[in-house]
């Protein structure tokens, strides 16, 4: 038998990840489940209910929120300000956008960086082009980058 190399424990390594217990099951859980968008909270019950075993609380946020970070799982704020996660998809033409913490206002950067928002959206196809090539298949993606909008940092109303 040839060695089997495991996409999981390839991807976490390739994001700098430590493949933990914990890790391999939460980014294997989102990636076989791509079109489940979680909160943190629907994802520890599942995930519980799933594995029989319960994640530490604080573990698992934490553990989310750093596959967000690097770039395995999108982050989306929901009309009740929640945020759901679910595996970063790729299909769909990424159209990087600003999501305003303060006033929850979702808007397009292309205008506000202009010739650098081509960056962004290279950037995010050479993330995709690497899963491609572990073998994922039917994503779409969706690129935000999150923070203060200017209206809002500088206190004018909108
Ligand atoms: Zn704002």
């Amino acid at each position: 038998m040839s060695p089997i190399i495991d996409p999981i424990n390839e991807l976490l390594i390739a994001h700098g990840l430590r493949r933990t217990y914990a890790a391999k099951l939460v980014l294997g859980w989102f990636l076989a489940h791509p079109d489940t968008s979680y909160t943190h909270s629907q994802l520890l019950a599942v995930l519980a209910k799933d594995q029989h075993e319960e994640l530490d609380k604080v573990t698992l946020y934490r553990l989310v929120d750093r596959l967000t970070q690097v770039g395995l799982l999108l982050c989306r704020v929901d009309v009740n300000r929640v945020r759901r996660f679910q595996a970063m998809p790729a299909s769909v033409h990424a159209i990087p956008h600003f999501e305003c913490q303060s006033c929850h206002r979702d808007s397009p950067l292309s205008d506000a960086l202009k010739a650098n928002a081509n960056d962004l959206e290279r950037a995010a196809q050479n993330a995709l082009e690497a899963l491609k090539a572990l073998g994922y298949q039917g994503y779409s993606m969706d690129f935000a980058v999150r923070g203060v909008c200017a209206d809002c940092a500088t206190g004018e109303s909108h």
